[in-house]
């Protein structure tokens, strides 16, 4: 803690070199000279300095005795006298010249960082001085900041290579600027993804006129996006990633990564974690799990489709039919079907499970089968689209509300009325309130589908950032109705969000890069789950649902007590001066 403390109020000089080598290193001190080790110089100089003082001084005292004038000199007095100006020469220079040279010689910047650094150290001591110790035994100085590992993180920061480019990279800068190359094709004609995305960039910018000196291109992995996640990449933005909880669910407690660049939702959220671990946890229950995609389909008449209809929905098909929709995947297994009918035309949702993956791919995979395998029986039927819109990827829409799409959860918590005005600063009697008169009322008035909620789409979209989902799904993942009720007498909160489609993964797609697999290792649902293909994006289901009612419980409690202005001045507006910002 004390560390966060200290590194967060130097935050520029964090950012330059750390450096120990310091003075010796950048000027160079006569005793650097030395072709013996120091130690063993020293008490050579010492005792000849010494000796030949005491020899010197004896002759003296000798010759004054003896009347001797004292310019005459014997051999020995000679040697004597050289090995005193040696000597002497040798201890000033070590004692003496380093301590004028530390003097006149100004230190470099980085020597700077490395004595600011020392002077944290002492302000953290210091600080360690200043705990009170007056209740506890122990006055013992409590550990120092850990300052060794935020040098070596600085570090690795600093000397991470930066792109240059070379007199063959000008070439092929000039030929995409002039249109003979295009851009699209570096990463296939170079076989190097980073160097491809750092030529695209250059080009963009001289096409553009435009800087992209914001945008950083070193420090990320270009090859493992390529043909997944990005084409054409010029660079990466960067979002933060702030951490709520612990979040207790299903007696378990997860700290929840959440990427957002809105100041107050990772506070907030961490404030509904509190309020549901202090009153015991949440309980978050998976209710459907299935993945959808529609074609749209057209015959000559309105009764070629409705016989196609009953075809795909008579039982006694279905098992003829998931065999050869499973067959594209070992983890695609149909669940269902649902037409409807415009007309001429007919709508064929299928619904299937997708283990572990968010499961677009499979599913249209298994689609595509059905669609080939019908065309035997209903060769009159003209496939229009694979993807008809009834299914509904990414649009809002009443068939994912009412039928859910993905994962359908419902998370429920009963927080203790000593809870809601200790932590939540409200009453349960007045969030229910609000909740009947926004979140319901409100909504209805709004014509809202599925937007009975105060933010759900907030926290949706920040995990499903962090976590590598497709952050477009959050139109229909943040559908969600929070219900709110005095229970126990009117003493304390019960409180529920019922989502019916979370749709989330944790193979595929973005959740394999480097950062969201960490996040998702966070979680303990990297990958795919072994003991039971899917439990882990269920998993992952049930913890953005409950961290979605943590939200919920936040925010509505800030604007039943009227502090959401005042949190938000608090936490999104930095008292920086960004005029000055560089
Ligand atoms: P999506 O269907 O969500 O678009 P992808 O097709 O990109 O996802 O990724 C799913 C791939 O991962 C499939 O090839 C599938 O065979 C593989 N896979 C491996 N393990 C699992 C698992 N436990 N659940 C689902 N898919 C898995």
């Amino acid at each position: 803690m004390e560390a966060h403390r200290l590194s967060s109020t130097k935050p520029v000089q964090a950012l330059k070199p750390t450096k120990k080598i310091s003075l010796e290193e950048d000027t160079g001190k006569a005793s650097d000279a030395l072709p013996l080790p120091l130690y063993l110089t020293n008490a050579l100089f010492f005792t000849l300095f010494f000796s030949v003082v005491y020899f010197l001084l004896s002759r003296w005292r000798e010759k004054i005795r003896t009347s001797t004038p004292l310019h005459v000199v014997t051999f020995s007095e000679i040697i004597a006298i050289l090995s005193f100006f040696a000597s002497f020469i040798y201890l000033l220079g070590f004692f003496g010249i380093d301590f004028v040279q530390s003097l006149v010689f100004q230190p470099s910047p980085d020597v700077w960082i490395a004595e600011e650094e020392d002077d944290e150290v002492l302000l953290a001591k210091e600080d360690a001085r200043k705990v009170p110790c007056g209740q506890a035994l122990d006055c013992s100085l409590p550990p120092l900041p850990p300052a060794a590992p935020i040098v070596t993180v600085q570090k690795v920061f600093d000397e991470k290579p930066v792109t240059v480019l070379t007199e063959e990279d000008e070439e092929i800068i000039k030929s995409v600027v002039a249109g003979t190359t295009p851009s699209y094709s570096l990463e296939l004609k170079l076989g190097d993804c980073k160097r491809a995305a750092a030529i695209r960039r250059e080009a963009l910018q001289r096409l553009t006129g435009k800087s992209l000196s914001g945008l950083p291109l070193d420090g990320f992995d270009y090859e493992s996006i390529l043909g997944q996640c990005c084409e054409m990449p010029v660079g990466y933005v960067q979002i933060p990633v702030g951490i709520a909880g612990p979040l207790l669910v299903n007696g378990r407690e997860y700290s929840v990564p959440m990427a957002t660049t809105e100041g107050c939702l990772v506070a907030s959220t961490n404030r509904g974690c509190k309020a549901i671990h202090l009153s015991g946890g949440a309980t978050s229950v998976l209710l459907k799990d299935g993945m959808t995609r529609a074609p749209c389909v057209r015959f000559g008449n309105a009764k070629r489709a409705a016989d196609l209809k009953l075809y795909l929905e008579d039982p006694d098909n279905f098992e003829t039919l998931s065999v050869v929709f499973n067959r594209s995947s070992r983890f695609g297994r149909l669940q269902g079907i649902k037409c409807a009918i415009a007309g001429k035309n007919l709508y064929i949702r299928f619904t299937c499970s997708t283990g572990d993956a968010m499961g677009m791919n499979m599913v249209s995979k298994g689609v595509q089968n059905v669609l080939d395998f019908l065309q035997t029986d209903f060769p009159d039927m003209d496939v229009i689209g694979i993807s008809g819109n009834y299914c509904s990827d990414k649009k809002p829409a009443a068939v994912n509300w009412i039928e859910g799409r993905g994962k359908s959860v419902v998370c429920e918590a009963t927080i203790k009325g000593d809870v809601v005005r200790k932590v939540l600063k409200t009453s349960v009697e007045s969030l229910v309130e609000l909740n009947m008169l926004k979140n319901l009322t409100g909504s209805a008035m709004a014509g809202a589908l599925g937007g009975f909620n105060a933010h759900a789409s907030n926290i949706v979209a920040a995990i499903y950032i962090a976590t590598g989902q497709d952050p477009a799904q959050n139109v229909e993942s943040s559908h969600c109705i929070t219900m709110m009720e005095a229970v126990n007498d009117g003493k304390d909160l019960h409180v529920s969000v019922t989502m019916p489609s979370i749709e989330v993964g944790t193979v595929g797609g973005g959740t394999q890069l480097a950062s969201q697999s960490a996040c998702l290792n966070l979680l303990g649902v990297k990958g795919a789950s072994k003991e039971t293909p899917g439990a882990n994006s269920r998993t992952l289901a049930t913890i953005v649902a409950s961290a979605v009612l943590a939200g919920e419980l936040s925010l509505m409690s800030a604007i039943s007590a009227g502090q959401l202005v005042r949190s938000h001045m608090k936490y999104n507006r930095s008292s920086k001066d960004v005029s000055k910002a560089t």
